[in-house]
């Protein structure tokens, strides 16, 4: 036995750091391990922690770009632009928010509407982007995410939609409301017509975007560790007045209470979405003139 023990804990390091968007800079510090990594090995992994997997925020672009086959998609819609329907005003007029945000993402919205084949699939993807306001679901979001649920109805292509999203756009009111509904249509329109929808939901995805598209799909596969959720935890405790389990609205907490069907690392992402796609029996762009005497034949079997 030692003569000296070491009776007190040392302290605790303060890593408790803001997870942030990957920084500029030629090494990235990991968050959640504090490992330092290679800015190019980072890139190469998909943002995704090569340590301890940690998952940092990718943009919409960079999503479409990995999910992609070569990272080649065509664009949908990319010049819709919300009209400040209400004259909305909070810490600055609303208006002036859209042109500071459009200035610093070069988007004109939170989502980004893309056509392309995804391990030679051809599928219609609509990817949220959060750092214009949140990712947040106004009236423009919604009418590009169902513009791109009508594009996937019209080809009989599958539909993804990738969720990264603090919910409904406040300074727009009811009328980000109403999108909820409008896109839970087009999203039954889709399943009436048997084209498959895949919802993605990566870190975070709460609020309105969980409460309708985000949780409807037929397939929902989350990101590990994300956090998905309707209100925020702080709000549910003095709500309900009971401490919430720990990992209450993370991914796996979700998967393992039947919230979920699938929780997926980001590097296997497109190969899980492309199984899932054949399961569900798409089949390959390239194929896809040789379907109509597969069909013939098996409807002249029964
Ligand atoms: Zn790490």
């Amino acid at each position: 036995m030692a003569w000296f023990k070491k009776t007190r804990k040392p302290i605790a390091s303060s890593t408790a750091e803001k997870p942030s968007r990957v920084p500029e800079g030629l090494w990235v510090k990991c968050p959640d391990c504090t490992q330092l990594i290679y800015n190019k090995d980072l890139e190469a992994s998909l943002n995704v922690c090569p340590k301890c997997a940690h998952h940092f925020r990718i943009g919409a672009a960079e999503r479409l770009t990995s999910l992609f086959d070569d990272g080649q998609y065509q664009e949908h819609f990319p010049h819709l632009m919300s009209n400040d329907p209400l004259q909305f005003a909070d810490t600055k007029p609303y208006k002036e928010r859209l042109r500071k945000t459009r200035e610093s993402t070069g988007l004109d919205d939170s989502v980004i509407v893309a056509t392309g084949r995804l391990e030679g699939l051809d599928v219609v993807v609509a990817a949220m982007e959060y750092s214009f306001i949140g990712g947040s679901l106004g009236v423009v979001a919604g009418e590009k995410i169902t513009r791109a649920l009508e594009l996937a109805l019209d080809r009989r292509h599958p539909a993804i939609i990738v969720s990264c999203s603090g919910g409904a756009r406040m300074m727009e009111g009811a009328l980000s409301l109403m999108q909820m509904a409008k896109v839970s249509a087009a999203l039954a329109r889709l399943d009436r017509a048997k084209v498959p929808f895949i919802s993605v939901l990566t870190d975070p995805t709460t609020g309105g975007v969980t409460a309708s598209f985000a949780m409807l799909g037929d397939l929902n596969i989350a990101e590990p560790k994300a956090l998905i959720g309707f209100a925020g935890p702080r709000v549910i405790e003095q709500t309900i007045r009971q401490t919430l389990p720990e990992g209450f609205q993370r991914s796996e907490f979700l998967l393992e209470h039947g919230m979920l069907d699938l929780v997926v690392d980001r590097r296997d992402l497109k190969s899980s979405v492309a199984r899932v796609l054949r399961f569900m029996r798409a089949t390959p762009a390239a194929a896809a003139p040789d379907r109509a005497p597969v069909l013939a034949a098996a409807r002249s079997e029964s």
